[in-house]
């Protein structure tokens, strides 16, 4: 993540603080210094808070350590303000392993917790004669409540927060792994609201949640769509195979017409049947601009993305959309068709009504113009 920095790393983990962790911390200590009125006040609340922020810590290990049991790697864990951040490779598909990473982190804390609980017992700290404003003011018991709130807050089932993994692992377990998910980010988004709302009122890095969940939710439940959209298709299944493309010595204003004509607005460029690159929209126009309407068509080519092979899995040239929008596919030096996302999407589509059984044939052939 942008602006952090690795403090530590244990268990080969890198373990990260965000740049607004330390604003965070700054202004706990502050408000303690103002309100309480001494160094002593402010130094004492930003122990509980860097206590707090360990156990936040524990609590991520508790994920990516049990993540790792099951062959999944966690590349870092970055402390935030709104609390921590495990990034796992992937998360486990099957349900049940799913639950158990999920609910480890939250286990972590009931276990701190236990013990916080044990020592103030063993203490005689429940013993004493009650009087909430001492009671409230002991560290230790600060420490008890903040580890029980982080586990009823995470096993909120806010997708997805813990709870929300939780609970679409469970539902997974009685439905496909889709629409459990698109279950579970429903429910996600309708709690980000109510906790953004609650947040006005109460605590305003509920609203900070609110805003992580509700982003998260629809960005999950997106890409497991997606994934599952492309399962067992490669790029030879959604690629436009009919497609017009000219000849590199053909003026520029002839593919200019074409693309008039057509509708097509990338045009491919061939010499002797090899692919040279594509004429981009806007590529055109800039080279008629700079370099004439009789300048030949070779000129007018962009910077060229990779071509892709057309028994690759499609989930695999997504990443590939970010440098262009339309990608040429190609055997050898051959073009045998273009990929657009327009044509993804299509194809998405059919297979979501077929249930992915009927595949499209390709035709494989391309039209000229001479
Ligand atoms: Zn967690």
């Amino acid at each position: 993540m942008k602006g952090s920095w690795q403090i530590v790393r244990i268990a080969g983990i890198d373990v990260k603080i965000h740049v607004t962790f330390v604003f965070i911390l700054i202004w706990f200590g502050l408000s303690a210094y103002l309100t309480g009125g001494s160094i002593a006040a402010a130094m004492t609340n930003l122990l509980l808070i860097l206590t707090l922020f360990l156990f936040v810590t524990l609590h991520e290990f508790g994920h990516a350590l049990t993540a790792r049991l099951f062959g999944i790697k966690t590349t870092d864990i970055t402390l935030l303000p709104i609390g921590g951040i495990a990034r796992l490779e992937q998360m486990p598909e099957d349900p049940k392993e799913e639950l158990l990473v999920a609910a480890a982190g939250p286990a972590v804390n009931l276990v701190i917790a236990a013990g916080l609980f044990t020592g103030l017992l063993l203490g005689g700290f429940f013993s004493q004669p009650l009087n909430l404003a001492v009671m409230m003011n002991n560290f230790w018991l600060q420490l008890l409540i903040a580890n029980i709130t982080l586990v009823l807050f995470n096993l909120v089932p806010a997708f997805p927060m813990d709870g929300g993994r939780i609970l679409r692992s469970g539902l997974a377990l009685w439905m496909d792994h889709v629409k459990a998910t698109r279950i579970a980010a429903h429910i996600g988004r309708g709690l980000a609201v109510l906790m953004g709302l609650a947040g006005i009122f109460i605590n305003p890095w509920l609203i900070l949640t609110a805003v992580f969940v509700w982003f998260g939710a629809g960005a999950e439940a997106q890409t497991v769509e997606l994934k599952a959209g492309l399962k067992g298709l490669v790029v030879r299944d959604a690629m436009i195979s009919q497609f017009y493309q000219v000849d590199a010595n053909q003026p520029l204003v002839d593919v200019f017409h074409l693309v008039m004509t057509t509708g097509q607005y990338n045009i491919p460029v061939v010499s002797n049947g090899n692919f040279l690159g594509i004429i981009r929209r806007g590529d055109l126009q800039r080279a008629m601009e700079q370099l004439g309407n009789r300048a030949p068509a070779y000129a007018a080519i962009g910077t060229e993305p990779d071509g892709l092979e057309p028994t690759m899995p499609l989930i695999d040239a997504l990443p590939k959309f970010s440098a262009s929008q339309v990608l040429p596919v190609l055997e050898g030096r051959q073009l045998v068709g273009l990929l657009t996302r327009e044509s993804l999407q299509q194809r998405i589509w059919l297979n979501q009504r077929t249930g992915g059984s009927n595949k499209t044939k390709p035709t494989g052939e391309s039209t000229d113009i001479a």
